[in-house]
């Protein structure tokens, strides 16, 4: 029987052969048939790095000047810019919002921006209303996701001095509104897991740079203040109040220390996604260590991850476009080859995952086009 099946394979694959001899122009069709009928997959190569067209899904463009979204024009990348709003990173939101409105007008199909609300007057009898008259407006002004901030659970306080999490009720009115607008929200809740450890135990030497020289924000240090878990909890707590919102969650969910993990509210939750802002290289960390258990959830969850690197610029910075091109490079590399590589952040080497061309596809383009339907604003020009 399964003789019969295969000699019937062969002989289909060799009519469409020689059906495709018939015309010019049927290289792809060929070559993806033979690669079929041979069981092998079709990979990128580096070449193709500037060919294949990609959105990069989290970045802060907070200037008017062109550079930036000029290098990712060069890269054939578009960018989905994004609004936050904290006293502790300026500007104010509303400034945020005015560099966005200039770079998608000047850049109509090149850059999409993500709106946000502000808890400045979270304790404003007024807060909601106010809330939701500046996300209708966004709306109204193009904004094609809200992004909602780790301020929310690691700062802001009520009336009372208690911290408020996510899972909070007076947050369901801001949700429930935008979930009626079909707009998804981009959550970027918690931290890494690293900031709860101590220095010597976290993974990534960024993370140990950084919290060493802002141990204000190091929360091994201040027990007082919710515990990683309890962060974790509030999130999908809330995700478990909004089963239709389309909730993507910035920085691998800020689970980046476990696919496993991260897996387990990709399977709870099936309106999540995640974007791998400035977290690649967790996946590198965790490749180094079990670099089946990596590709094998890239491969599972390959309809639920987003390219994103969480780059940007200032208003008034000169951008280093040389390093901007390498970091996407090195991570082009990382998810297409399986070149053995290493990382500045951790000491062992890993290896590329080498996913195939339609895991590039999605993750690199068209997740972004389905998680952010708003993005269909610069449509005609993306491929498919
Ligand atoms: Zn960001």
């Amino acid at each position: 029987m399964l003789f019969q099946q295969a000699i019937k394979m062969k002989l289909f694959f060799l009519h469409l052969l020689a059906g495709c001899l018939l015309f010019q122009n049927c290289t792809e069709a060929k070559k993806e048939s033979t690669a079929a009928a041979n069981g092998v997959e079709d990979f990128y190569t580096a070449e193709d790095f500037k060919k294949v067209e990609k959105i990069d899904a989290h970045v802060h463009v907070n200037t008017n000047k062109p550079d930036y979204v000029q290098q990712a024009a060069e890269d054939n990348f578009r960018l989905i810019t994004i609004n936050l709003d904290d006293v502790n990173e300026p500007p104010p939101m509303e400034e945020q919002q005015k560099f966005a409105l200039h770079q998608v007008k000047t850049f109509p199909n090149r850059i999409a921006y993500a709106t946000t609300f502000s808890i400045r007057h979270f304790n404003d009898s007024d807060w909601q209303s106010q809330t939701i008259s500046y996300l209708k407006n966004s709306f109204a002004q193009g904004a094609i996701a809200v992004k909602i901030y780790k301020v929310i659970g690691m700062s802001l306080r009520d009336k009372t001095g208690k911290l408020v999490m996510i899972d909070d009720p007076r947050f369901d009115t801001i949700i429930n509104f935008i979930v009626q607008n079909k707009i998804p929200v981009l959550g970027h809740l918690a931290e890494p897991k690293n900031c709860w450890l101590p220095v010597e135990k976290m993974t990534i030497k960024g993370d140990k740079n950084y919290f060493t020289q802002n141990p204000m924000y190091h929360m091994y240090l201040h027990p007082e203040f919710p515990s990683y878990e309890a962060q974790i909890a509030a999130r999908d707590h809330m995700l478990e109040r909004h089963p239709d919102l389309k909730f993507i969650g910035a920085h691998l969910g800020s689970l980046e220390w476990d696919v496993n993990e991260l897996a387990k509210r990709l399977d709870k939750f099936p309106n999540m996604a995640v974007d791998m802002a400035a977290r690649i290289v967790h996946l590198e960390y965790q490749a180094a260590g079990n670099w089946r258990k990596v590709h094998d959830f890239m491969i599972k969850y390959q309809d639920r991850l987003l390219y994103a690197t969480d780059g940007g610029v200032e208003a008034n910075v000169d951008i280093n476009k040389n390093d901007i091109h390498a970091r996407k490079i090195n991570d082009w590399q990382f998810f297409t080859s399986n070149d053995t590589m290493t990382s500045a952040d951790f000491d062992q080497s890993f290896k590329g995952l080498k996913l195939p061309k339609q895991v590039i596809d999605k993750i690199y383009r068209t997740n972004a086009k389905k998680w952010f339907p708003g993005i269909s604003i610069f449509e005609k020009k993306i491929t498919e």
